[in-house]
C-alpha cells in the first residue's frame, strides 16, 4: 500500500462545491469526478513516474480506476465524507481486490494510507509474496487491512508480485540493475532493498 501526501484540493472542485452544493457522491457530475481522479493520479499517487493504485500498487491509468472513500460514504458509514478531498485516494477497478473488493467495508483498525505509512506496518515474505506484519503487536491491523482488501488473497496479484521478486533476485545475483526499471509494487521493491539488500 502506498503512503499518500495529499496536495491541496484542486480550486475547480472547491467552486463546483460551493455553486452546486452536492447532496451526495452522484452529484458530482462524470467531468468533476474524472477531474479528481486525474488530480490525485498525476500528484499524489505517480510514483516514479509510473501511476500506480493506492492499495495493491498495480499500474493504472484514469481509464481502469475509480475515486475511492477511504472512510466509506456509505450511509451507514461515513456519509458526511462522501465530499472530502482529504478521504479520496485512487483505486484499481479490479472486482477481487482494492477499492471495489472492500466495498463499505471499514473500521479504525484498517491501516489508512493517508495518515499511517503503511510501511511502518507492512513488510513482506520474500518468498511467498504475500504482505506480513512488521512486528507481533501490528499483525491484527495488517491482517484486517489485507483482509477486506484481499491483498493476500488475490493469486495473480501475489503471482505478479512473486515474478518481481525473482527478477530482483536474479538481478541481484547476475549484478543487473532491474530495480531501477520496476514500476509496479513500490513498497515491494523498497522493502526488498531495505531488508535484503540493505541499501
Ligand atoms: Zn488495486
Amino acid at each position: 500500500m502506498l503512503n499518500i501526501v495529499k496536495v491541496a484540493e484542486p480550486e475547480d472542485i472547491k467552486k463546483f462545491k460551493k455553486k452546486h452544493k452536492p447532496q451526495n457522491w452522484d452529484d458530482f457530475t462524470p467531468e468533476i469526478k474524472s477531474g479528481i481522479k486525474k488530480n490525485i493520479l498525476e500528484n499524489e499517487q505517480t510514483v516514479n513516474g509510473t501511476q500506480l493504485c493506492v492499495y495493491c500498487e498495480r499500474k493504472i491509468s484514469t481509464e481502469n480506476s475509480h475515486v475511492e472513500h477511504v472512510r466509506p460514504k456509505a450511509l451507514h458509514k461515513f456519509p458526511n465524507l462522501f465530499d472530502k478531498y482529504e478521504n479520496m485516494v485512487v483505486s484499481c477497478d479490479l472486482k477481487n481486490t482494492c477499492g471495489n473488493y472492500k466495498g463499505s467495508e471499514y473500521d479504525e483498525k484498517f491501516i489508512h494510507p493517508i495518515e499511517n505509512d503503511p510501511a511502518d506496518f507492512m513488510t513482506y515474505n520474500f518468498a511467498t509474496g504475500k504482505i506480513v506484519n512488521k512486528n507481533d503487536s501490528l499483525k491484527e491491523r495488517v491482517d484486517y487491512t489485507c483482509e477486506i482488501l484481499n491483498l493476500n488473497g488475490c493469486r495473480e496479484l501475489i503471482e505478479a508480485r512473486k515474478t518481481i521478486l525473482i527478477q530482483l533476485n536474479s538481478s541481484v545475483d547476475e549484478g543487473a540493475g532491474f530495480i531501477d526499471y520496476v514500476e509496479e509494487f513500490y513498497s515491494l521493491t523498497e522493502a526488498y532493498k531495505s531488508e535484503v539488500l540493505n541499501i
